[in-house]
């Protein structure tokens, strides 16, 4: 999963893979498109094989904070 600013609704949210309707290899990089929270389709650069540029869980970003 990732997180991404939705176009539509504005709000940062994670998006995970269950939501994404679509993924296309482009020559800038991967291209994903999934279906946000509030039900609007997005697009977003991404990574899906562990590079994402954002990649986050609840336990990690506390660890990060503190250093
Ligand atoms: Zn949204």
């Amino acid at each position: 999963m990732f997180k991404h600013l939705c176009t539509s609704c504005h709000r940062t949210q994670l998006i995970f893979m269950s939501q994404f309707t679509g993924v296309a290899g482009t020559p800038d990089g991967v291209v994903a498109t999934f279906t946000c929270w509030c039900g609007a389709e997005q697009t977003s650069h991404t990574d899906l094989f562990g590079l994402a540029p954002a990649p986050v869980s609840p336990v990690d970003h506390a660890r990060v904070a503190a250093v």
